[in-house]
């Protein structure tokens, strides 16, 4: 899909939110808030449901929830607009309540499409209610600043998930504040691993359907698929990415470990230039 092409669908995409009355959240709604950021990026925020502001702007995250996730991406060196972010459900619930188990299912297939629009490598969830659809099972306590695989039936099937508090509650509870600053610390190092696995499945892909294709016709086409295998080249194309200019750390609390510590050769919390 070329750019035009993604910037295209998103907008498809929110324009059918924008007229949405599948669930009762329409009522109450002033605007609908579809999502904003960079169709090219591979990082996608998730929070749970527009607020007051959010409501009122048609835009994510522009309260106060909104200046601190700012300020937490602004720690690894992210601005807002290089990254894509939006929300489980994009009508505000009335009242700030929770969103209700219906209202996510109705509303989970926008979500779904944004993600197999955006093809992210990372998507990182932002509360209880996003981390439910992305990690199923797993308590925000233990699971915050941790990663897994993504269910390819949420969209993004070839994501990590890097669950977070939700901003709010840190601006509720300091010590979930002093927490998201130390786990979003985590998430460059989840963005070059999912790069890694991302990379060695299309190569590996790409070996398969040489392999299946025409095994005797193309000799150098082997060869060339297991250099790429050997990692030479794509190593070097994606070392030249990762901009390692701040090197110090990027924030003054690092007591605990990243969950995910960088593969040897990796510079300790790359600053990492988002495409
Ligand atoms: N909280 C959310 O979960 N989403 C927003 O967009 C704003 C606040
Ligand atoms: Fe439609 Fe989602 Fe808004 Fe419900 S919350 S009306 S499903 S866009």
């Amino acid at each position: 899909m070329t750019d035009g092409e993604r910037r295209q669908a998103l907008e498809a995409i929110a324009a059918e939110v924008q007229s949405c009355t599948d669930c009762r959240l329409h009522q109450g709604r002033m605007r609908a808030v579809p999502g904003e950021g960079d169709p090219e990026t591979e990082v996608v925020f998730v929070g749970e449901g527009p607020g007051f502001n959010e409501d009122r702007l048609g835009r994510p995250f522009v309260g106060r929830a909104g200046d601190l996730l700012v300020k937490l991406l602004a720690t690894i060196g992210w601005r807002r607009e290089e990254v894509f972010i939006t929300n489980v459900v994009k009508c505000r619930p009335p009242d700030n309540r929770d969103p209700q188990p219906d209202e996510i299912a109705a509303c989970s297939k926008y979500l779904r499409r944004q993600l197999e629009v955006l093809d992210p490598a990372v998507v990182v969830t932002l509360g209880r209610h996003s981390m439910a659809r992305f990690m199923p099972g797993a308590r925000i306590s233990g699971a915050h600043g941790t990663v897994r695989p993504v269910d390819p039936a949420t969209g993004a099937g070839s994501a990590l998930v890097f669950a977070m508090y939700h901003p709010a509650a840190a601006l509720r509870t300091p010590e979930i504040e002093r927490q998201s600053y130390v786990d979003i610390g985590g998430v460059p190092a989840a963005l070059l691993d999912s790069r890694r696995r991302r990379d060695a499945a299309s190569l590996s892909a790409t070996a398969g359907s040489t392999a299946a294709g025409e095994p005797f016709a193309s000799p150098d086409a082997e060869a060339t698929a297991a250099d790429l295998v050997a990692g030479e080249p794509l190593l070097n194309a994606e070392l030249a990415a990762i901009e390692v200019a701040a090197i110090e750390p990027a924030i003054p609390v690092m007591s605990t470990p990243a969950p995910l510590p960088p593969a040897p050769g990796d510079e300790v919390a790359p600053q990492l230039t988002l495409f």
